[in-house]
């Protein structure tokens, strides 16, 4: 088995994961892996937005509207962190040359639901794209980063609730046993694990499994956001997201009769729910939605990509209602991670989506994923350089234990993928049974 040693593995090259290997110090070795291609992962599907601070005025009423959407289970801890640190990420994220949306020269703001005020930066309606590609390319002219595509974790290794390093299978098919002082786990979401999603199908919570497996703490397993509007398709695959802005410009929903039903802003599940209960009285797999009123200049300009995308879906939004349906989206919980994005276990972080650190409670707030995402990545990354000066040399016993594990992994591996979504979806089960 081929074996790599590194000073820092991050598990994952969606924004989360790109944004701590840039704030790792540059004098340590980084490894990337991502089990597809660098674009593929969700931080490049994100359309609506990104939250900020717009001033010291909106502290009270950002935090309010975060604990309203989260229905008041959020760590007040995390959301203030993530508030107070909103502003400098936004301006680093300009200097990596992110081009958001600006009038008269000044950044323009728009809102979605639950949001009391416009607080949201965006770039026409591809801002996870435009975020991630910039994150990417700095992150690619770092020398002390490397990056491997097709490269999926399976299993930890692990000494006494000490993270060692992974086991990893490449593009060829080969184990690859990866050592690392520290390890980030930035593996995404769970949209992988439903039918319908509007995810990329390989997020499949692996980095869940794995911690699951190995007693790392899990948190608010089962709070799982279910996105109210993805575009109806009989086709199988990625649901196309209408993003929530288009709605707070004002869109309109309608059921199988043309009569509005729902207040259109509505928090995400309790929107999901009016749209659940109108499917079922209708009759329908969809409800509706009119674009039509927000006018062909505001959606030729604000959103484009949803304009050309049911273009090629057959629906003309300036013209035509689209048919509309609720699709898991986001996940809320994931691995339990402190305020520096620290798991219960050492030299274990985790961040973006597959972690767990509060922010969002029991529902997300919208575009405060990108957000969190970014300041609790460069939390981990800035934790591991403080630790690194004071711990230890690197554990002698990681190729004995990659042994024992592959051993292991050798005997399962036909349906390990299965099997770890299986386990997932199972600890999803128990816990919304236990409440
Ligand atoms: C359609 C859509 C629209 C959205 N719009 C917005 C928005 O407007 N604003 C907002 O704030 N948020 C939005 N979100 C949510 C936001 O995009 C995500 O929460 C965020 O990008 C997650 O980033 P991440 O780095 O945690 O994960 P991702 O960007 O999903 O990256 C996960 C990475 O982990 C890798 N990986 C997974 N498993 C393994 C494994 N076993 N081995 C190796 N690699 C692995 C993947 O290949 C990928 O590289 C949207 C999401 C979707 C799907």
């Amino acid at each position: 088995m081929e074996m790599k040693n590194t000073d820092i593995l991050i598990v994952g090259t969606g924004a989360s994961g790109l944004f701590a290997a840039l704030h790792i110090p540059e004098n340590l070795q980084v490894l990337m892996i991502t089990k597809g291609q660098v674009k593929e992962s969700d931080s490049f599907l994100a359309q609506g937005g990104i939250c900020v601070l717009r001033d010291e005025e909106d502290y009270d009423s950002f935090m309010e509207d975060t604990l309203k959407a989260g229905h008041y289970e959020n760590r007040r801890e995390s959301v203030d962190i993530m508030i107070r640190s909103s502003r400098n990420v936004i301006r680093e994220l300009i200097e990596y040359g992110v081009d958001f949306a600006r009038k008269d020269g000044e950044l323009d703001y728009t809102r979605e639901g639950c949001h009391s005020k416009p607080r949201i930066l965006f770039h026409e309606d591809i801002t996870g794209e435009e975020i991630t590609s910039k994150l990417l390319k700095a992150v690619q002219a770092l020398p002390n980063v490397e990056i491997l595509e097709q490269v999926t974790m399976l299993d930890m290794i692990e000494k006494e609730n000490t993270c060692l390093g992974i086991i990893a299978k490449t593009e060829e098919g080969e184990h690859l046993g990866i050592q690392a002082r520290y390890t980030i786990f930035a593996t995404g979401g769970i949209g992988g694990l439903y039918r319908h999603s509007t995810n990329y199908p390989h997020l499949t919570g692996d980095a869940l499994a794995v911690a699951m497996r190995h007693g790392v703490e899990l948190e608010h397993i089962d709070y799982i956001q279910i996105h109210p509007t993805t575009l109806y398709s009989q086709k199988p695959g990625r649901r196309f997201l209408i993003s929530e802005s288009v709605r707070g410009e004002g869109a309109k929903l309608y059921n199988a009769k043309g009569e509005r039903f729902a207040n259109e802003v509505l928090p995400r599940d309790l929107l999901t729910a009016k749209i659940q209960e109108q499917m079922k009285k209708d009759g329908k797999p969809y409800v509706w939605l009119d674009m039509t009123v927000l006018g062909e200049k505001v959606i030729l300009n604000h959103f484009p990509h949803i304009y050309e995308r049911c273009l090629e879906e057959g629906y003309d939004v300036t013209k035509d209602w689209i048919p509309v349906v609720p699709a898991q989206h986001y996940f809320m919980g994931g691995i339990h991670v402190d305020s520096s994005s620290k798991t219960t276990m050492e030299h274990l972080y985790a961040v973006g989506e597959t972690s767990c650190n509060g922010v969002h409670g029991a529902n997300r707030l919208a575009s405060n994923s990108l957000l969190e995402s970014l300041v609790f990545a460069q939390r981990a990354a800035q934790d591991i350089g403080e630790k690194w000066q004071s711990e230890g040399e690197q554990e002698k016993d990681f190729a004995e234990l990659l042994q024992k594990t592959e051993k292991c992994i050798c005997k399962q591996e036909k349906n390990l993928a299965d099997t770890y979504k299986q386990e997932v979806l199972g600890e999803i089960e128990r816990e919304r049974q236990a409440k």
